[in-house]
């Protein structure tokens, strides 16, 4: 099997009394899209700037392709991409000046550095606003720039801090779609956001925080899965059976608490999924020709999450 690309092991980092990440462990495979997911202070941004070599932490392990990045931070921080949560406009400043600065700052000269500007102008739809003043540009604009400043020299690791935060609806798509083609460029991505849906649709899995801890890794299929522990059933009744399918599923083991709703739907809990069985209970409902379609309902990865902060509490 190969290397990861990046694997963190026992990441201690405390401010005081805040233990803004409390030894945290996980791998990123080369090629992977991660979100990172946690509420407010769940320690997110703490992470990323440990893992992009901003900061150190108090104990553990960061290697990336291969290195300590503790012991070798110059040539990790020039593999990785770094686009942080806000952006401070220095005023007077063009877009072409502002990427040019960064360019320069990355070590490239003369016509290399002329190339790299354009193409991450490019690549990121803004070559058309070079001569704008970065203060001017629109919220979507300030973000693509901030993004074509952290595809300087083609980093292979991307750690993108809230990315899509205050975008609207339009800019938003357009910034998922700039986020695919990173990933059809085969590059890994770290991203944070408190969009899950959003951050599921990019993602191809997640790793929830809390309180500087890892809760749950996986996909956001899985970590539904993971947390739901109760089968409920949406089953529509025949014409005219509501009541006798009550009545059914009360006398059955294997059902409980079904609810008439208002909409003419029973929805009812299966627990027959304690002894393994929960196919044979809803074939054994169908079989009662009482039943037009019963259908599992799951939660959304944001009920989840609620959910998962609730139980912990
Ligand atoms: P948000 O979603 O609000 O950005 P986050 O998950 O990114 O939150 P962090 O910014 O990593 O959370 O903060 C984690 C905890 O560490 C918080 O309690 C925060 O107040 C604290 N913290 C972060 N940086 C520092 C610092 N430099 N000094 C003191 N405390 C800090």
């Amino acid at each position: 099997m190969s290397e990861p690309l990046l694997k963190v092991t026992d990441l201690v980092r405390h401010f005081g009394a805040v233990k803004a990440v409390d030894g945290i462990s996980f791998e990123l495979k080369a090629g992977q899209s991660v979100g990172l997911i946690g509420a407010n202070g769940a320690g997110k941004t703490t992470t990323m700037r440990l893992l992009t070599t901003l900061d150190l932490p108090d104990s553990g392990e960061i290697i990336f392709a291969g290195m300590d990045a503790m012991a070798w931070p110059e040539k990790v921080r020039s593999r990785i991409g770094w686009m942080p949560d806000g952006f401070d406009p220095v005023s007077h400043t063009s877009v072409w000046e502002y990427i040019d600065f960064f360019a320069r700052a990355y070590g490239l000269t003369g016509h290399k550095r002329v190339a790299e500007v354009e193409r991450v102008l490019a690549f990121c739809g803004i070559a058309n606003l070079s001569e704008r003043l970065i203060n001017k540009l629109s919220k979507g604009q300030t973000q693509r720039l901030s993004l074509a400043r952290t595809l300087i020299g083609d980093p292979e690791f991307l750690v993108m801090d809230e990315p899509a935060a205050g975008l609207d609806p339009q800019a938003r798509l357009e910034f998922k779609q700039l986020v695919r083609s990173l990933q059809e460029k085969g590059k890994t991505l770290l991203i944070s956001s408190h969009i899950l849906s959003e951050l599921s649709e990019m993602c191809d899995s997640m790793i929830f925080m809390d309180d500087g801890r890892i809760l749950r890794v996986g996909t956001s299929e899985e970590i539904i899965g993971m947390s739901e522990e109760k089968l409920i059933y949406q089953i529509r009744p025949a014409d005219d059976c509501a009541d006798v399918l009550l009545a059914w599923l009360a006398e059955s083991s294997a059902w409980h608490g079904a609810t008439l709703l208002p909409d003419g739907t029973v929805r009812a809990e299966c627990r027959a999924h304690e002894n393994g069985a929960p196919a044979l209970a809803v074939r054994a409902l169908c079989n009662e020709n009482l039943v037009l379609e019963v259908t599992r309902c799951r939660r959304n990865l944001e009920q989840t999450f609620v959910n998962i902060l609730q139980e912990k509490q």
